[in-house]
């Protein structure tokens, strides 16, 4: 039996130079080993179905669903702010889209074989990586940011050669669309106006049904970015490979490669072993967002009837990301600090906390979750200083007044106890490699819980533990 999905795959009716038809390329020993149960829900899926065996095999990409018409689809990108004319899907293949609850959604196989894309690649995945994104992508989920899902992970039975021979994986990945900034540059570079319209009025339909042609597309893609941005901000996020190509058009965070979350504040930090310059540190996001979104203008330049006019109005669009961008850090750094009304020099007041948090690189997320807990101070450093900017925080929060309760609850929204720590990963990733995948389990039920407290997963690492560097591990 072939597992049957309730498939409408729009973007496979688009003409054949957006993708390249590409059946998932069979596993020897697929092994299920997550399933998501309130995302198939969501999705309208039945998740003992997706865990049964012909679920797996349909999840492993050794028989494809009826319904599905799997294609990798085809972008271009600046990485690292270089060009690359083609570089598209290399290891994932797009199942379909399922329609569930008003909402579309695309279902991707990452992991799935080689592709027309795939350059050198050999279009697989690792364990270690899989288990990163689906954790960390259900975390950031739980954290209320938008991000693409993890569906499922499933074992493969056959290694991978990265440095050394490591289990193979596959995630299914679930996201509003995999339409990157990267796919208008592939059209873009190859003087394809058409392609660029018909991309345009496809993104239009999806995602943002209010806007008005290129010019209403960009300002909204700019806000949705703006909006992202700020949030991994207030959660001490570093994406890590913000190349054009993994910028979403649907304002998702997506692509879960070198990512980390800070343990110790300091807005230099770069944790990608790749990121040699600190292209992509913490504090360079909002800035990479406005060279992405400058990109991403450019490309819909060649659609307006005047172009002089045209370029006016989307720098001014572009550059109005920095205004953008501080109302929603502001609003994400307020509720913080647990405030409810806005005052001129608020900036101010959270600014001086970072800065005394970076003196002594505090913990990110124990300081702010303390300021709710009153347990901040035992996890700074610089007491005097933090003394002083807390009185300063008291007067600010009595003329705020909003009362006590609101205030502890507003700051316990806004100010998890447990992240997906970097040491606590790779801690998951050495058992599952051992064959072990309670301590997956585990910490997925901690992290998808993330206003709660856990005494294993909400610790910070000890001196010593704490993870420097991470890899692109694909
Ligand atoms: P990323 O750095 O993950 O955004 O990927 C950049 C490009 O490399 C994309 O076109 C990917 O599809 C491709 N890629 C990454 N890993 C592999 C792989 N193992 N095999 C083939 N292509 C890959
Ligand atoms: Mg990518
Ligand atoms: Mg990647």
């Amino acid at each position: 039996m072939t597992l049957t999905l309730p498939f409408d795959n729009s973007y496979a009716r688009l003409p054949d130079r957006f993708y390249a038809a590409q059946i998932p390329v069979p596993v020897a020993g697929p092994r299920l080993l997550a399933v998501n149960e309130g995302l198939a829900e969501e999705l309208g899926l039945d998740p003992a179905t997706l865990a049964s065996d012909e679920g797996v095999a349909a999840l492993s990409g050794n028989a494809v669903p009826e319904g599905a018409t799997p294609i990798a689809q085809a972008y271009a990108g600046h990485q690292f702010g270089g060009w690359v004319p083609q570089l598209g899907d290399g290891r994932a293949v797009l199942l379909g889209e399922v329609v569930a609850n008003g909402r579309r959604r695309d279902i991707q196989l990452k992991g799935a074989g080689r592709t027309p894309f795939s350059r050198g690649g050999d279009g697989r995945a690792w364990l270690g990586p899989v288990l990163r994104e689906y954790l960390v992508s259900e975390a950031m989920h739980a954290m209320g940011v938008p991000t693409t899902r993890a569906l499922a992970a499933v074992a493969t039975g056959e290694n991978v050669m990265r440095e050394t021979p490591l289990p193979g994986a596959v995630l299914t990945r679930v996201a509003s669309s995999h339409i990157r900034v990267g796919t208008f540059q592939y059209f873009y570079a190859r003087d394809d106006v058409e392609a660029l319209r018909t991309l345009t009025e496809h993104v239009i339909a999806r995602h943002y049904p209010d806007a008005d042609g290129p010019e209403g597309l960009l300002e909204a893609v700019i806000d949705a970015q703006a909006a992202l941005i700020a949030r991994w901000m207030g959660l001490g996020f570093i994406h890590g490979v913000m190349n054009t190509d993994n910028m979403s058009i649907a304002g998702e965070t997506i692509d879960y490669g070198p990512c980390a979350f800070l343990d110790g504040y300091h807005p230099e930090t770069v944790f990608s072993s790749i990121d040699r310059w600190g292209r992509y540190a913490y504090a360079q996001q909002p800035q990479v967002a406005v060279w992405n979104l400058a990109q991403f203008a450019t490309c819909l330049l060649p659609m307006m009837a005047d172009r002089e006019t045209a370029i006016d109005r989307f720098t001014t669009a572009v550059n109005d990301f920095g205004a953008r961008y501080q109302r929603e850090w502001l609003s994400v750094f307020r509720a913080k600090l647990g405030l409810a009304t806005e005052e001129e020099d608020d900036s101010g007041l959270i600014e001086r906390l970072l800065d005394i948090m970076a003196a002594n690189r505090d913990d990110f997320t124990r300081v702010f979750r303390g300021l709710g807990d009153d347990t901040a101070s035992d996890h700074v450093t610089d007491r005097p200083a933090f003394d002083q900017w807390h009185q300063m925080w008291t007067a600010r929060l009595t003329r705020d007044g909003t009362s006590e309760a609101d205030r502890h609850d507003r700051m316990t929204r806004a100010n998890p106890a447990v992240i997906p720590r970097n040491h606590h990963v790779e801690a998951v990733i050495a058992a599952a490699v051992a064959g072990d995948m309670d301590l997956f389990h585990a910490m997925h039920r901690a992290t998808t819980d993330p206003f709660t407290p856990h005494d294993l997963f909400g610790q910070s690492p000890a001196p010593g533990e704490e993870v420097q560097a991470t890899f692109c591990g694909t």
